[in-house]
């Protein structure tokens, strides 16, 4: 009989959590979680699956769209946002019930309610206090709203998923992976959308030509993208609207009905008692943590956006079961990060893998970039100009892949399996000798042949 009520306590019951839970249950630990929401956490709730559901809605604009070209006379459509977003919820509800029972079937004892850390084996929930052996932390993070007037009429992708009608013109604030998705799905959905990134080009830290390529393809659908524009201020019109003042290249003022921030996230420390219990915070605010995800104090754990590193559900999925293996199973196990695929699931997606060509180059000094942008079949007869990029990008001196990226329908299904061949370290050569298949705009990666060496600047 050990001396803590449980081997494992939880704190979050999102993606990380819930993955670390049930496989320390599955090998035989005993084991708590607590969630303060609902099961699931940003992923299911707020995040990745309402998100794609919202995208699949949008999508529909381009199949009514194209079909005339396929012989296809489509009546008159018509878009409900209500319908849409009750349908949402329904699978929200229906997803969150599932963690909840897979988590209690996995033998996890299931709580609600907040809970705070009160020493290093100790946690307080509902005025009760817990022991455990082990405690994690993967309370996730939550929407940034930079300081400025009249911020509290501006909504955040949290409320962006249950706002009660389609807002006719929208004003997205940010330009990196939530702005994009967002972006595209108003403007699907028939609104106004205007973008405004204080940056040089949207989605930093991207592949240039993939940034400049869905830039291009965005503003072709009618989005405004203004670089270099920043808001100063919001204030609310006697008819509800809003009057955004902005400075920049699109200085001036605006008038829209939403105005959404997509300015990046921020880890949920506070009130977890992390300082009392000596958990210390990296540079970024989140929990740092070592390579097994230990945090400065033994025995306290910390998984997933909590960490802010890569904000991305299956590296929190994959850093909670390494830490469960490792404290119950029979070895210490790394969660393995690299070459980490990501898709932005704009219109048209994104699917990269691996460096963008300027990372690529700052590494290795010279790197060999295969590119091609082409209309895809379907653009044939739907009349449809939007262009499809794919690039490869590679190690001049060893031949080795370093980098794919691909803007245009399927891409995160696409990059997804070249993430394979590229982390088994696959060369340029290997790719050529791989057949295509016929007719797609995957085999584009496979007969790429045109090549421009780049090289760093001294
Ligand atoms: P979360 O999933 O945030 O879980 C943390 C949980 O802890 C929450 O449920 C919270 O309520 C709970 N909690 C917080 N404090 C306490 C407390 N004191 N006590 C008890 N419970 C607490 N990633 C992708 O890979 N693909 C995507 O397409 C994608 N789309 C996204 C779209 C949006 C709009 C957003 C916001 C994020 C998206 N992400 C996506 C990122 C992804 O959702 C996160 O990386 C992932 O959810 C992180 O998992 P986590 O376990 O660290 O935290
Ligand atoms: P990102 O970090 O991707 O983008 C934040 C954007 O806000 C950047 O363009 C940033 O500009 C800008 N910004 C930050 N602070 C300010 C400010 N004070 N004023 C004006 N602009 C500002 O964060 P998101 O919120 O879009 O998403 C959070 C994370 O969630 C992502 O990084 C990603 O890991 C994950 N996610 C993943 C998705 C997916 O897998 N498809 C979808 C959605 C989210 P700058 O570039 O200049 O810093």
């Amino acid at each position: 009989m050990t001396r803590y009520d449980y081997d494992f306590f939880v704190i979050g019951g999102g993606s990380g959590g819930v993955r670390a839970a049930r496989v320390a249950a599955s090998l035989g630990a005993r084991v708590a979680i607590a969630e303060n929401h609902r099961y699931g956490g940003t992923c299911v709730i707020r995040g990745c699956v309402p998100k794609k559901l919202l995208v699949y809605a949008a999508r529909f604009a381009d199949d009514f769209a194209d079909a005339a070209g396929f012989g296809w006379r489509v009546g008159d459509t018509a878009f409900s946002w209500p319908a849409l977003i009750a349908a949402k919820d329904r699978e929200i509800a229906r997803l969150s019930g599932l963690y909840r029972d897979t988590l209690q079937r996995a033998g996890v004892d299931v709580r609600e309610g907040a809970a705070r850390l009160a020493g290093a084996h100790a946690v307080e929930l509902g005025g009760e206090r817990i022991t455990a052996e082990h405690i994690l932390v993967a309370t996730g993070g939550r929407p940034f709203r930079p300081v400025l007037p009249g911020i509290e009429h501006a909504i955040t992708s949290n409320e962006a998923f249950d706002l009660p009608m389609l807002p006719r013109r929208v004003l997205i604030v940010g330009g990196g992976y939530i702005a994009i998705e967002f972006a595209g799905i108003f403007r699907g959905l028939g609104a106004e959308v205007a973008l405004s990134y204080r940056g040089e080009e949207i989605l930093r830290g991207f592949d240039d030509d993939v940034r400049r390529h869905l830039h291009a393809e965005m503003a072709r659908r009618g989005i405004d993208i203004w670089l270099r524009s920043e808001v100063r201020g919001i204030a609310r019109l006697p008819d509800g609207s809003l009057k955004v003042s902005l400075v920049g290249t699109a200085g001036g003022e605006a008038v829209f009905d939403t105005v959404m921030m997509a300015t990046g996230r921020v880890p949920n420390t506070d009130g977890l008692g992390l300082e009392a219990a000596g958990v210390a915070l990296g540079r970024h605010g989140g929990i740092a943590v070592d390579d097994y995800q230990q945090t400065s104090v033994p025995g306290i754990y910390a998984v997933g956006d909590v960490t802010q590193r890569i904000a991305l559900t299956p590296a929190a999925i994959k850093e909670g079961a390494a830490l469960a293996s490792s404290l119950f199973g029979s070895a210490r196990v790394k969660a393995d990060l690299d070459y980490v695929p990501t898709a932005v699931f704009s219109q048209p997606p994104v699917g990269t893998v691996g460096l963008s060509e300027a990372a690529a180059l700052e590494r290795c000094g010279e790197v060999d970039v295969y590119r091609a942008a082409f209309l895809p079949m379907r653009g044939t007869l739907s009349g449809r100009e939007e262009l499809t990029l794919v690039k490869l990008v590679v190690d001049s001196a060893t031949q080795r892949v370093l980098g794919a990226h691909m803007v245009g329908a399927d891409a995160p299904e696409i990059v997804q399996g070249l993430a394979v061949a590229i982390r088994l370290g696959a060369t340029k050569a290997d790719f050529d000798a791989t057949l295509g298949i016929h007719p797609t705009a995957a085999e584009e990666f496979v007969t790429l042949r045109e090549m421009i060496t780049v090289r760093r600047q001294a």
